[in-house]
């Protein structure tokens, strides 16, 4: 699948925003959360957001890749702060980093 994504990208048949508007895009995105139902962050359960650790834009190649994802809630510190680091337009590198020991610094 990797594949033929990294096909369509070369060949300009698809856009990096536009693949979220994918059959494949939505299906892998709640394959991923039904596998991943809270917060990895916070735990809660209500108001998810699947993150990219990097984001479409940057790697489009990662865009159904599971590795690449994370269920961060809508709470600020959640997805806006351990995601994205207070900016929507930037993004958290060390998001795995910090996942597997909640308490290290941003
Ligand atoms: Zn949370
Ligand atoms: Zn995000």
């Amino acid at each position: 699948m990797l594949g033929f994504l990294r096909f369509l990208f070369r060949n300009g048949g698809i856009s990096a925003l536009g693949i979220r508007n994918t059959a494949v895009y939505k299906r892998v995105m709640k394959e991923y959360l039904s596998s991943h139902p809270n917060c990895e962050y916070c735990g809660r359960d209500k108001k998810l957001d699947v993150h990219h650790k990097i984001p479409v834009s940057v790697a489009p190649e990662l865009a159904t890749d599971k590795n690449n994802m994370v269920t961060l809630c809508r709470k600020p510190q959640c997805h806006f702060i351990i995601g994205h680091k207070g900016n929507w337009k930037d993004y958290n590198d060390k998001i795995s980093k910090i996942l597997s020991a909640p308490n290290a610094q941003i």
